[in-house]
């Protein structure tokens, strides 16, 4: 279904496929969506291959498939009228296939098609005049040596698609160190970014509907260990209203450029001397989102639904200040225990204004997301107060 035409009526509670909707992928985002999507009255079917995945425990109806698999988008078709995705790595071309065949689809393919590859994601940047790090594309041996002449080291070489949570990614220094870095990506297509000077990430979250109304939550501050999130602070208690404007402005633009339909995280850097570029984007809600969930009148989750289904874009209202902290596997193997071991919850849930999250994942293994919690409160400080005791009682740093 192409934006702007016109979409069949879905709505909650009617039967047959006019009262579902679907995801394509499993993991907890999809979990989320699937969990907003229910409480609005839609039951929720999910394509994923993995019994064991989060979305797919929650979902109604669990097909399980590889995301390109024919069989299995025919029947997604058949039982849903509206379809999202929950990651950027799903085939672009299935999404195509069944805005094809009269789904209402969003995220669009040319959407996913572009925030998928970290090249064109660059380019669609630079056609919304909206700055990013300086990068040269590598495809081959040429183009190894033609960065290497570029004066962008140090530098981080990305690889252009299937990057998360910092995988994919090799810090080099030096022109040969460029060059085994991409022989051991095995030589795949990669991005070549000058390594910036950091003060601070932030991110925005936009909301696009087909009729190109657009809704945004509030500037989030992210803090990363290792290349991947792990505390969202929101309001950002570190930028200046002028950096959040320009961030807030920036990530309307590139949802508008890209004609996308649905939700979108741009993530940025803030850089020492102040300047604003932006890092990636995701057509779908982003881990920095999650503490809308219990922070806000409309979460991350509702937005997507409301985009997918043609309902009004609200702009969603923070109602409460909020501390997210990621939960990863790594919290169950607490001073070395060899077997895993939950985290002592009722400590935790003690404290004012804890949300606890987990994503119903059956095993734990250090460096796997298995929840985040939210600690909501009436002031910033007494969100960061309280996420500092919180974090103290799981055994994380503080920050
Ligand atoms: P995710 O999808 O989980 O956000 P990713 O694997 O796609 O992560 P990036 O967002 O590209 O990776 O990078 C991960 C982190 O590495 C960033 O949040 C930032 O801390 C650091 N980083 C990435 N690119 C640069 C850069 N050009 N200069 C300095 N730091 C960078
Ligand atoms: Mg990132």
């Amino acid at each position: 279904m192409l934006p702007g035409s016109s979409v069949p009526r879905i709505g909650p509670g009617q039967p047959g496929p006019a009262g579902a909707v679907g995801v394509l992928g499993g993991g907890q985002l999809g979990r989320m969506f699937v969990h907003a999507a229910q409480a609005q009255g839609f039951r929720v079917v999910v394509l994923e291959p993995d019994a064991a995945s989060p979305a797919a425990a929650a979902a109604d109806v669990h097909i399980a498939a590889p995301y390109d698999d024919d069989a299995a988008l025919a029947a997604l078709r058949d039982q849903c009228a509206a379809v999202t995705t929950e990651f950027e790595n799903v085939p672009a071309l299935a999404l195509q296939r069944l805005a094809e065949e009269a789904c209402v689809v969003s995220p669009l393919a040319a959407a996913v098609q572009v925030c998928q590859h970290r090249a064109r994601e660059k380019q669609c940047f630079q056609r919304a005049a909206v700055p990013c790090a300086p990068f040269a594309v590598i495809d081959d041996e040429a183009g190894v040596a033609a960065a290497q002449a570029m004066g962008l080291l140090p530098g981080i070489l990305k690889t252009a698609t299937l990057g998360y949570d910092g995988k994919g990614q090799v810090r080099v220094a030096s022109a040969s160190q460029l060059a085994n870095a991409w022989q051991a990506l095995r030589g795949v297509p990669c991005v070549l970014e000058q390594q910036l000077p950091l003060q601070l990430e932030i991110s925005v979250i936009v909301a696009r509907g087909r009729d190109g109304a657009m809704v945004h939550l509030p500037v989030q501050q992210n803090l990363h260990r290792d290349g991947v999130l792990a505390v969202t602070q929101v309001p950002a208690p570190d930028v200046a209203p002028a950096t959040a404007q320009q961030a807030v402005a920036s990530a309307l633009a590139l949802a508008q450029s890209l004609g996308h339909v649905g939700v979108l995280c741009v993530e940025f850097f803030v850089l020492a001397d102040g300047r604003l570029v932006a890092n990636e984007m995701a057509p779908r809600p982003h881990n920095s989102g999650h503490y809308s969930i219990d922070a806000c009148d409309l979460s991350q989750f509702d937005l997507q639904l409301h985009s997918l289904v043609g309902w009004p874009l609200r702009r969603p209202r923070q109602h409460s200040a909020a501390v997210m902290i990621n939960l990863m596997g790594d919290l169950w193997f607490a001073a070395g225990a060899a077997q895993a071991q939950p985290p002592d919850w009722p400590a935790v849930l003690a404290l004012p204004g804890v949300h606890l999250h987990l994503y119903g994942k059956t095993q734990a293994r250090p460096g796997r997301k298995m929840g985040h919690i939210t600690v909501t409160a009436d002031s910033a400080d007494q969100a960061r107060a309280v996420a500092l005791q919180a974090a103290a009682r799981l055994g994380l740093p503080g920050f």
